[in-house]
């Protein structure tokens, strides 16, 4: 089925209920009034001039505009095009036009940076025209510009006019393209992290991640009892599909903390609104777990969540279930591309693999490891993932190419990630293939021994990248940020390894940080450190 009608299935099955808590609006509608303003938006929408198929971009931190416009462009069989809200003017520009948007949400700032100036620098041109009636020379495609807040902004509408009561026609046009959506159409283009270069744009329907946020949902077994924190950014899969699709098809409330992570507005969301899962890519739970007043916060109503978009160290995952009442935490594995999630482990999956593997496969979907020829290999042998199923993108847009180097014609989609599969199917992630490490002939994993550099009670957080070596080809560098007014030294933790990891896995150098360099979805971008060691030890 559509994202549309299974939207309005739940509004209709627990009109009442709570459906969305926005704190830092200080928003709580049941799924009555989320329903509400999600036809408005889309009747709207389209009377406004805009065309099934027609590209709506939204440039936005998490609010509760984002999730009116996911499910009202998705009613009105709109494409939503989710712009990565670090973008500046340059990436802004290449987005819209690559992309062709013909509608453009904006928030008017975020954080330090003032999204209208950086707009109106692009389209001048806005200052006179008329809501809707834009051309700008630099904009060909764009013509309607809807920006988020109270102000009045020349040549724009405002979000909130979105919201006003229709007219008949305008009603009835929208009954007429919501019940003809077809499930295989595009619904959405999600750029990519950016964690190993410049984001991708994944072409995905309503099929691939309308399933996947069910399945997704399932797996921790969610109800309408749940209330699910999401603190992870809605431009990225993790909130739209994990967050937001999962609770829409299990009926369960989604809850936001705050525009951005910040560990403290999630600590105190999950005690107020008592939360019953929480979602986070690892460094989000480390920084909750790590928070000096950590121990003042009630998380005792907590049961299950999704920790995921990079590897997961095992104990940061034992920790989550100890002290935050995880006890039924899963980890999920997936890309934007596969709508994302392929595997995830179940709640009732033993503890000692759930906290160390990303589970089993999703239902419906083929997996396979292959070689660097592109053979199948036998469980248990290490080499890269291939994925196939209904949760394969329809492609990257407008990108042939691209597609045709991920996608074979088979179907199989290369995640370019090292993985292994055991006897009884549960799998384990060993990194990014451009992350693997060849110090002289010895292929080596930094995910290992990251994950044995965790156990060192004086590091907080720990990457090992590769640098150039003369004579190794490659060495191993740890960067290490150390918990806070504890000293540890170069020495030491050379020496914590000794004896316990094999001689060439002993990192050559260890560089004490401050902090990694982090994409806007929270992920650490290792080709970003592996550039400023290398420009630093080579
Ligand atoms: P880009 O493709 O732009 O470089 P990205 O790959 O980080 O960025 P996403 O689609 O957000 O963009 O992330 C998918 C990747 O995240 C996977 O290919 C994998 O490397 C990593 N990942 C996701 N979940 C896990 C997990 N549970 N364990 C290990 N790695 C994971
Ligand atoms: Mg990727």
């Amino acid at each position: 089925s559509s994202i549309g009608a299974a939207f309005d299935t739940t509004v209709r099955r627990q009109a009442e209920r709570d459906a969305l808590v926005v704190r830092h609006q200080g928003i709580r509608w049941s799924w009555a009034e989320l329903g509400e303003r999600v036809d408005n938006a889309a009747a709207q929408l389209l009377a406004q001039g805009l065309e099934p198929g027609d590209r709506v971009g939204i440039w936005a931190p998490n609010c509760a505009e984002w999730v009116i416009a996911q499910f009202a462009t998705a009613k009105a069989g709109l494409v939503l095009v989710n712009i990565n809200p670090a973008y500046r003017r340059h990436e802004l520009e290449y987005a819209l036009r690559h992309v062709g948007c013909k509608a453009l949400i904006l928030a008017a700032a975020f954080k330090s940076s003032d999204y209208l100036a950086m707009l109106q620098d692009l389209a001048p041109e806005l200052a006179q025209c008329a809501p809707g009636q834009l051309h700008a020379a630099r904009l060909p495609q764009l013509r309607l510009v809807i920006r988020l807040g109270d102000e009045v902004s020349p040549g724009m509408l405002g979000f909130s006019s979105l919201l006003s009561e229709p007219a008949a026609e305008a009603r009835a046009r929208l009954d007429a393209i919501a019940s003809a959506v077809d499930a295989h159409s595009a619904v959405n283009i999600q750029f990519t992290s950016g964690t190993t270069g410049s984001p991708k744009g994944a072409t995905l329907t309503h099929r691939n991640i309308l399933n996947n946020g069910y399945f997704v949902g399932r797996a921790m077994r969610l109800t309408h009892d749940d209330k699910l924190c999401i603190p992870v950014p809605l431009y990225h899969c993790f909130g739209m599909v994990m967050g937001n699709l999962a609770c829409v098809t299990h009926g369960a409330c989604m809850v936001f903390p705050a525009d951005s992570f910040d560990a403290a507005s999630v600590l105190q969301t999950v005690q107020d609104e008592r939360c019953t899962a929480l979602h986070g890519v690892p460094t989000m739970f480390i920084a909750e777990l790590d928070h000096p007043d950590f121990s003042r916060y009630t998380l005792d109503s907590l049961r299950t969540g999704i920790m995921a978009g990079a590897p997961c160290p095992i104990e940061v995952m034992r920790k989550a279930i100890e002290r935050m009442h995880l006890r039924e935490i899963t980890i999920a594995y997936g890309m934007t591309e596969t709508s994302p999630v392929s595997f995830q482990s179940a709640t009732d999956d033993p503890l000692e693999r759930r906290v160390s593997t990303i589970g089993r496969v999703q239902p419906h979907l083929e997996v396979k490891i292959v070689d660097e020829g592109g053979n199948t290999l036998p469980r248990g042998q290490r080499g890269e993932l291939l994925v196939r199923g209904y949760s394969v993108m329809l492609g990257y847009w407008n990108d042939a190419q691209r597609t045709a180097d991920t996608i074979d014609a088979e179907g199989w989609m290369r995640t370019g990630d090292l993985g292994l599969i055991d006897e009884e199917g549960y799998a384990s992630i060993l990194g990014r293939a451009k992350d693997m490490v060849i110090r002289g002939g010895e292929n080596v994993y930094p995910r290992e021994i990251e994950e044995f550099l965790y156990r060192h009670p004086r590091i907080r957080d720990v990457q090992v990248v590769g640098v150039p070596d003369a004579k190794f080809g490659e060495e191993l560098c740890a960067c290490v940020i150390a918990q806070p007014g504890e000293a540890t030294s170069e020495d030491d933790i050379r020496a914590f390894c000794r004896g316990e990891i094999a001689h060439y896995k002993i990192p050559r150098y260890v560089v004490f940080v401050d902090e990694f360099p982090m994409t806007v979805t929270g992920k650490i971008q290792k080709f970003a450190l592996r550039q400023a060691m290398s420009d630093r030890l080579g």
